[in-house]
């Protein structure tokens, strides 16, 4: 009776997404699942490994939220089956799924070192709610560059210029003014190789033969702060200028 799929009406993809909840606590799973279908999100579930599987081809869902202690089998074999069968035939792309794991905290088998493996994220039961869909939230915004009103964001940079905060990786990264200036044109141009004078006039506005060896001064002054963590997102591009790269891009 495990998977509901409440998905047969849907008329299209819900602005919040759509998620897969597995997980094999029957009073657990329908409350995550009507919890986060009353927070905007489209919820399809399941109880075991074998139907997580099943159903993450099928519904092709944004996020994957992850118990590790199945019956058939557990949440990392889980998640390595998915990224193994997105090279494969069947996988639809499903391999690139994000997954949050759901760990107990008495399992000595949750082990957290086992998200290295892929996982995006974890919570540990037992959670608050708003703590999950938080989390859920975040890793979509960076899983699919669809930043909150005012946040830019690529892989895990992410700039809020209302507030004029940076943080990658999650962590505050402290920027001058025109750093700030800089990294936010390159942001608002990402994946875009800019030359240099281009970039000299927008973020500069000289609007005389500026000497661009002041992009290249800053350009460094951000590469120390910002991509002093992999993945490197400025990205030099020869006779050219420098791009703001999303790794997968
Ligand atoms: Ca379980």
């Amino acid at each position: 009776m495990a998977s509901g799929r409440q998905s047969e009406h849907r008329r299209g993809r819900s602005a919040e997404g759509v998620l897969l909840v597995v997980e094999d606590e029957p009073t657990l799973r329908e409350l995550l699942s009507a919890s986060l279908r009353f927070s905007g999100f489209e919820v399809a579930s399941a109880a075991t490994g074998e139907e997580a599987l099943a159903l993450a081809v099928r519904e092709r869902p944004d996020l994957v939220v992850l118990d590790v202690m199945l019956p058939d089998m557990d949440g990392f074999e889980v998640l390595r089956s998915l990224r193994e069968r997105a090279t494969g035939p069947v996988g639809g792309g499903s391999g690139d799924i994000p997954v949050l794991f759901l760990t107990a905290r008495n399992d000595p088998e949750d082990k957290v070192n086992g998200l290295t493996i892929g996982g995006d994220d974890y919570v540990t039961k037992p959670f608050r709610l708003e703590e999950l869909i938080a989390r859920i939230r975040a890793i979509l915004r960076r899983a699919h560059g669809r930043p909150r009103e005012g946040v830019l964001c690529v892989a895990d940079l992410e700039i809020d210029v209302d507030a004029h905060l940076v943080t990658r990786a999650g962590q505050p990264v402290e920027l001058s003014p025109t750093e700030f200036r800089l990294l936010r044109y390159l942001a608002e141009h990402k994946d875009q190789a800019l030359e240099k004078t281009k970039i000299l006039n927008d973020v500069w506005q000289y609007d005389f033969g500026g000497d661009s060896g002041i992009v290249e001064s800053y350009i460094s002054y951000l590469r120390r702060k910002v991509d002093h963590v992999e993945p490197k997102l400025i990205h030099t591009v020869r006779g050219v200028g420098y791009a703001l790269r999303s790794p997968r891009s």
